[in-house]
């Protein structure tokens, strides 16, 4: 018998945290790629390549069925196949259910929150910024305060109050972010010696990471950023002229001849460290492909395109009427990728880069990022908030690290959207890799943490059914 389900690739189970059984999901994801038939199981993560037989049966095929059953659904296709080999795919499936690597079966019920010690944070340790990008989320990098930036008192007791509320977890994360950090450059630098100190005492481990815009960088900063950070995100949009539009000085020069040289001296002194260059798409850069792709050949081989994520008013928000042409892209990029990955193995395109034998824990997988429970934003004020997108937006403000007030109620609040709490992402075939989407864009777009923005699941969906076609080519 031929054999019609011809490969499969295991992600790991998911552990499911002792959630008690009430409610039974049953959810397939297929989808045809470059003639290719693949079909997800979504609770137990097993990809599966089928044939053509087999993916039209899984149209009207009813899982805990018997072959008899499921052969009477699939009668319209005996014609077109002949009726051995339905009934033998009909048998090849069942096989597949019994084993619970198709349609295999999510019991929880729903969740009430998953609360977790604090392990990340993001440091705004300046409100104030170089540029002037166009779609900035920070207001130029003030998130609509005054400009200013961190005293290194108010970032050590941001260090203290995440030692204090990590509880008994060692790595602990945090992002120097802005605005634009190299601002204040010399408050990074007291921080990581600072939390360094700490580590012993305390039996932590500190991981940094900047986000920089790369105008102030010089060889002073680059060779304490590779010594000290665990990662380093690069902004920078691609083509000169696109980036060029949008990230622009009070000006409105562009800014990609001051950063180019400095982002490439950079990433070639970084080793094997870990970087990315950070592009955003617009409306106006719809054939980001071309971007990834010129980044590549300025020498950088770890990259992401992010979707700008703007209010419909901004003349380059992405639309619904964009969205067509957005998954096209894609569909290009997926090309340009595979291509760029035989020519550089180590090249990544951080969106399609999915590890399906690993991925996430368990709690990742159910809540995303952590926003507010487990990850917090800290600006130059000591003010805390659940992240940096929720900087500034007073009635999300959950205290501060210089009075030492802190609204754990808040914190519980922000534990509770998860899974199993959004109706959109418990029925969704991608939500064990999504883990809910971003209450920042859920709040700012339909003023609830967990209904999802739709044009953004959109996009999110597509990019996993690229990775994993990519995960079927190894
Ligand atoms: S570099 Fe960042 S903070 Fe500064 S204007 Fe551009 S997007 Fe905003
Ligand atoms: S893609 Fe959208 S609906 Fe699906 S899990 Fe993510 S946020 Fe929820
Ligand atoms: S809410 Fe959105 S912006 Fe904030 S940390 Fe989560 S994914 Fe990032």
């Amino acid at each position: 018998m031929s054999v019609r389900l011809r490969a499969k690739v295991h992600v790991r189970r998911l552990v499911l945290l002792g959630i008690k059984i009430a409610r039974i999901v049953h959810v397939i994801h297929k989808f045809k790629f470059k003639g290719k038939n693949i079909v997800l199981d979504v609770n137990s993560g097993c990809i599966h390549l089928v044939d053509d037989v087999v993916f039209d049966i899984l149209e009207v095929y009813v899982p805990f069925s018997s072959v008899e059953q499921n052969l009477k659904l699939c009668a319209h296709l005996v014609s077109k196949y002949g009726e051995d080999e339905v009934r033998g795919a009909v048998s090849e499936i069942n096989f597949l259910v019994d084993s619970s690597k198709l349609f295999s079966t999510f019991k929880f019920e729903p969740i009430k929150e998953i609360n977790s010690p604090i392990k990340s944070m993001c440091l705004n340790v300046s409100h104030d910024c170089q540029l002037r990008c166009k779609y900035c989320f920070a207001s130029h990098g003030n998130f609509g305060g005054k400009r200013m930036l961190m005293s290194s008192v108010t970032a050590k007791n941001a260090i203290d109050f995440l030692v204090r509320n990590s509880s008994n977890r060692k790595n602990l994360e945090v992002d120097f972010f802005g605005g634009e950090p190299l601002m204040n450059f010399s408050v990074v630098r007291e921080t990581v010696r600072y939390a360094r100190s700490l580590e012993k005492l305390f039996n932590k481990n500190f991981r940094f990471t900047i986000t920089t815009n790369g105008i102030a960088l010089d060889d002073d900063k680059i060779n304490f950023i590779n010594a000290e950070m665990h990662n380093v995100v690069l902004s920078i949009d691609g083509r000169k002229k696109i980036n060029d539009f949008m990230r622009v000085f009070e000006s409105g020069m562009g800014s990609y001849d001051v950063i180019i040289k400095k982002f490439q001296r950079l990433v070639n002194r970084r080793g094997e460290k870990e970087y990315f260059v950070r592009g955003t798409f617009t409306k106006n850069n719809l054939d980001f492909s071309k971007d990834v792709l010129h980044l590549f050949k300025m020498g950088f081989n770890r990259i992401s395109m992010e979707p700008a994520v703007l209010d419909k008013s901004v003349e380059y928000s992405l639309e619904n009427c964009d969205k067509n042409r957005i998954l096209e892209e894609y569909e290009r990029l997926l090309e340009l990728v595979m291509k760029l990955r035989i020519v550089d193995e180590d090249f990544v395109f951080f969106h399609f880069m999915h590890d399906f034998k690993k991925g996430p824990c368990a709690i990742k997988r159910l809540k995303g990022c952590g926003c507010g429970n487990e990850y917090v934003s800290i600006s130059p004020e000591g003010n805390i908030y659940p992240c940096h997108q929720f900087v500034g937006i007073s009635d999300f403000e959950m205290g501060n690290v210089n009075t030492n007030d802190f609204n754990y109620s808040m914190k519980k609040k922000f534990s509770i959207p998860n899974l199993c709490s959004s109706s959109e992402c418990k029925n969704c075939w991608s939500k064990f890799f999504c883990g809910g989407g971003c209450s920042a864009n859920n709040w700012s777009f339909n003023k609830s943490l967990d209904v999802p923005h739709k044009l953004s699941c959109d996009l999110m969906k597509k990019r996993m059914e690229m990775s994993i076609y990519m995960a079927t080519c190894k």
